[in-house]
């Protein structure tokens, strides 16, 4: 069984990345593995316990960390967030292309562990969409909006550090340029050394007759 792809997927807040990846998994459920992180925040209205997020004490999230459960963690405005080492793993070993919706900070500590993992970072086509779309999702106060549009401004500085930029302008779109992504990395002749083998072998018994 090949392994599959480590994909971290970086945008900004209200970027509309959630959106494209609930895309990518009603309609590729058996090719790709969306990790849910753990969290220290609250949830928002909506959000269940164990489907965005596991939503956890900081206590338990200072336990996940000693214990080495976390492949990646870090602090994000005023909350911790981090990546259940298990379930990427296993799921990685399925051969599934996992996906991890994280951001920047994260982002760079996976590219040191696993230099194989592809990074992604989805951007809105402006600024002003930005603005826009993180009002208009209504779930945060104006402090927190703020704060977020301050650390985009942040972010933009480490995007070069990605492999790869995404524009969503259409979710649409933004899904069929994600997995084009996804398919040229998984041709790379490296990565396919089984297949190369095996034609190899298959082609031997034309050379017998040489
Ligand atoms: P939000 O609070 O809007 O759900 O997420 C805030 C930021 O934290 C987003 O950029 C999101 O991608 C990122 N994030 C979510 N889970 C993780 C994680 O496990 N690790 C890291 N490093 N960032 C995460």
């Amino acid at each position: 069984m090949e392994r599959g792809l480590l994909i971290v997927l970086s945008g900004f807040s209200g970027s509309g990345k959630g959106t494209v990846v609930k895309k990518i998994m009603e309609s590729h459920a058996d090719e790709y593995a969306l990790s849910i992180s753990a969290t220290t925040r609250s949830p928002r209205d909506g959000e269940q316990h164990g489907r965005e997020y596991f939503f956890i004490t900081p206590e338990r999230f200072q336990e996940m960390i000693d214990d080495n459960a976390f492949i990646e963690y870090a602090q994000y405005v005023k909350a911790s967030y981090g990546t259940p080492r298990a379930f990427v793993e296993e799921n990685l070993n399925s051969g599934k292309n996992v996906i991890l919706e994280i951001e920047i900070q994260g982002a760079m500590n996976i590219k040191k562990q696993y230099p194989d993992a592809i990074l992604m970072f989805m951007m809105p086509p402006t600024a002003e969409e930005l603005e826009r779309r993180l009002r208009g999702r209504g779930t945060e106060d104006e402090v927190t909006i703020q704060a977020r549009l301050a650390r985009a401004a942040e972010e933009s500085e480490g995007v070069e550090n990605y492999d790869y930029i995404v524009i969503n302008d259409t979710v649409e779109d933004c899904v069929q340029r994600f997995c084009d992504i996804v398919e040229t990395k998984k041709s790379e002749a490296a990565r396919n050394m089984g297949r190369i083998h095996d034609i190899r072998e298959q082609l031997k018994v034309y050379k017998k007759g040489e």
